[in-house]
């Protein structure tokens, strides 16, 4: 079947696998999206047959400036379990606020919930209860091309479309504007650190932490008010994964983005600064504010902050 599709459409692997990772790399799934691509994928349209999305296209609120960037309250995400247990919950009673232009960072053992909590941000997981606020409005009243385009999604592994870093930069929706002009194309490759000369290159022949850097400058040409980082350097070796985090923390800074981060790199956390929350179980455990006190009261993030490694360690069991 994969393989019928893969004739019939005339599409590489990468670029299938690519397909599955559509709604979270950019901002799909929303009602009748007809994307803009290079023209080989023209054949790629995808149209989202979704009826229930299609009812939720609100017109997108615009903010008030007073109000915090993101504000989660009594947020809980159960998922449907096996047998013995047919609900399994995956986030419990978790509330927390990032204020405009700040960062927080979320750590914990794998599998505390820490991508699932990162994906009800941008509607990519719907919660069972609870809100997500966003700009003071609740999340679900935004139409979720617009928030996805407001609040993207950096991953652990980039993912790279066939083409070059050109065709990679300006892959969009249908009818989304915006200057993708070369001037800005190339503004854009600076502000992460790489050079002009490789609009013209193919994308797949980049080091993984080119690659990554092309993620993020694809998110910033969409003009986002705030970066959700899963992991972004985990997939990199350390001297590429030293140049990721020394290009979030400066457009942090220079963007006065606003940004929530799983990482488990303490260089990258106290460079973002803000807040470092720790997920256990799909409950906060702990939160220690990095531009307050110096004293770190919990020891889960005193060891994290030392550089010990809690990935590991019983995330849901
Ligand atoms: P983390 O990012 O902290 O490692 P995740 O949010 O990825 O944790 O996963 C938390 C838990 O939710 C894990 O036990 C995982 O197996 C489970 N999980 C994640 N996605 C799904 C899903 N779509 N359906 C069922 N369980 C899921
Ligand atoms: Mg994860």
């Amino acid at each position: 079947m994969e393989e019928k599709h893969h004739q019939l459409l005339g599409l590489t692997a990468p670029i299938l696998s690519a397909r599955v990772f559509y709604p979270s790399l950019l901002e799909a799934p929303t009602a009748g999206v007809l994307w803009t691509m290079p023209p080989r994928f023209s054949r790629m349209n995808i149209l989202h047959k979704d009826a229930r999305v299609r009812a939720e296209r609100i017109v997108a609120p615009d903010y008030g400036e007073k109000d915090p960037i993101f504000e989660v309250n009594h947020l809980s995400l159960d998922y449907p379990g096996g047998r013995s247990h047919p609900v399994v919950e995956i986030l419990n009673d978790v509330s927390f606020r990032v204020e405009r232009g700040h960062a927080l960072t979320l750590v914990g053992p794998s599998g505390s919930g820490k991508s699932s909590l990162l994906r009800c941000l941008n509607r990519l997981v719907e919660p069972t209860s609870g809100t997500v606020r966003f700009n003071g409005y609740d999340i679900r009243s935004f139409d979720p091309r617009e928030l996805r385009r407001r609040v993207a999604l950096v991953m652990q592994t980039p993912v790279m479309f066939e083409g070059t870093v050109r065709d990679n930069l300006c892959i969009r929706p249908a009818g989304v504007s915006g200057d993708f002009s070369e001037n800005r194309l190339v503004a854009t490759l600076d502000e992460v650190g790489l050079e002009s000369t490789l609009v013209d290159r193919e994308a797949a022949t980049l080091s993984g932490g080119e690659k990554q850097r092309v993620t993020i400058a694809r998110a910033l040409l969409r003009d986002p008010q705030a970066l959700l980082l899963d992991e972004p350097t985990s997939a990199l070796d350390p001297p590429n994964a030293l140049l990721v985090v020394e290009t979030i923390s400066r457009l942090r800074a220079s963007r006065a983005l606003s940004i929530v981060a799983v990482t488990h790199q303490p260089d990258l956390v106290r460079r973002l600064g803000g807040g470092l929350l720790y997920l256990r179980k799909g409950r906060v455990e702990a939160f220690h504010s990095l531009e307050g006190s110096d004293t770190v009261l919990d020891a889960r993030l005193q060891a994290f902050l030392a550089g010990e490694n809690i990935a590991s360690g019983g995330g849901r069991t």
